[in-house]
């Protein structure tokens, strides 16, 4: 059995169903990432795991005891939130060892907890200073090491990093996965950012409306999307309008171009449009090898990203994302040449 299981969770407010029919099983030790837009659902699962909204329907357990109905103290969880919520009026070291001394921990162990927490932090020197003397990112770390100081079985992060700037929200992504594979403790971690949630987890769960709607590896999320919201949502996404000539053989045609998928389209009948879609970075900008659908279309914009070169091209009306990687030697086309696209059918996803 996993360490952490949700089973059957649903969440009524009123008569809006805002989580249904949830299952989640998380091994110990592992990185989950809740994924979606904003009102999906999210922080509502997790607050149900905390224990501070209680559940509708269905059951939650950790390590083998079902806490479906325990009060948040009584569940051993370690809760971080976007707004650093830290007692403003407590010095560092005081919030870190908060949750020690509710417990009544005696002070000699406090303390060396505390100095253990603020080094896994990197602020061992701060433990004097109150949080506005801190920078957010500092505030954040302080959260995590008040949260993880109550050695708590399962560590809850709500979007912990959103508030915070560009450089510094990408440099604790790292910082927290170090800490939380230090420590090995098993972790979901809410966001709504899909690069921090790809590039943080072991897996990832993509809910839209409440309802989960793929869960695995970044890798499996992004290049096998189940359904079409987490094609869209999960990465950038070129959709092409195609014609089908043949639904058994897959046979369609792009504007003028004829392409085979070589997979049988289920349910669509010749003549019909549908949407074929590809990621970025299967494209390329002239003819390459195992490449072999061309596509012919006029550069629209250039945006040159340092290592990268994100290129929108408009393809019969239609504008197409590819990326390719920077040379210094060739500078990249001037918007508005005639360019050729090409692609590999089995790169094409049917949504
Ligand atoms: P997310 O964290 O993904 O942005 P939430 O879990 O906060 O989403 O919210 C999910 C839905 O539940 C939203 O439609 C939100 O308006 C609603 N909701 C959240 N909390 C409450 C509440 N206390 N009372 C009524 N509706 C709520
Ligand atoms: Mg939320």
């Amino acid at each position: 059995m996993a360490f952490l299981n949700i089973e059957h969770l649903e969440k009524f407010f009123g008569t809006n169903r805002v989580v249904k029919d949830f299952n989640l099983a998380i091994d110990q030790g592992e990185f989950v990432s809740l994924l979606g837009p904003s009102g999906c659902g999210k922080t509502t699962v997790l607050r149900m795991v905390a224990g501070f909204e209680t559940t509708s329907s269905g059951a939650i357990s950790i390590d083998g005891q079902d806490v479906t109905h325990l009060r948040p103290n009584q569940r051993n969880i370690g809760m971080v939130f976007q707004s650093y919520a830290l007692f403003p009026n407590l010095t560092v070291a005081q919030n870190v060892g908060f949750g020690m001394r509710v417990a009544g921990r005696p002070k000699s162990e406090i303390k060396a907890r505390v100095d253990e927490m603020l080094r896994l932090i990197g602020l061992p020197k701060l433990g004097n200073r109150y949080p506005f003397q801190l920078s957010g990112g500092q505030q954040q770390r302080v959260a995590l090491a008040r949260a993880l100081a109550v050695q708590p079985r399962v560590l809850l992060l709500d979007e912990p990093l959103s508030a915070l700037d560009a450089k510094i929200r990408v440099s604790l992504r790292d910082e927290i996965r170090e800490i939380q594979r230090e420590l090995g403790i098993t972790t979901i971690f809410v966001t709504h950012d899909q690069e921090e949630a790809l590039s943080m987890s072991d897996r990832v769960v993509v809910m839209n409306g409440g309802v989960a709607e793929q869960t695995g590896a970044p890798f499996e999320i992004y290049n096998h999307p189940t359904t079409r919201f987490v094609a869209q949502f999960v990465g950038t996404l070129n959709t092409l309008s195609a014609t089908v000539v043949d639904a058994k053989t897959g046979r369609v045609t792009v504007g003028e171009t004829p392409i085979a998928l070589n997979r049988p389209l289920a349910g669509a009948t010749t003549g019909e449009t549908i949407n074929l879609a590809l990621r970025p970075e299967v494209v390329s900008l002239g003819r390459k090898e195992g490449r072999d659908t061309i596509l012919a279309g006029r550069l629209a914009e250039v945006h040159f990203l340092g290592s990268t070169i994100r290129m929108r091209v408009d393809v019969g009306g239609t504008l197409i994302s590819l990326d390719t990687f920077n040379t210094p030697d060739t500078p990249p086309p001037r918007i508005g040449e005639a360019v050729e696209l090409s692609l590999a059918e089995r790169d094409l996803l049917v949504l």
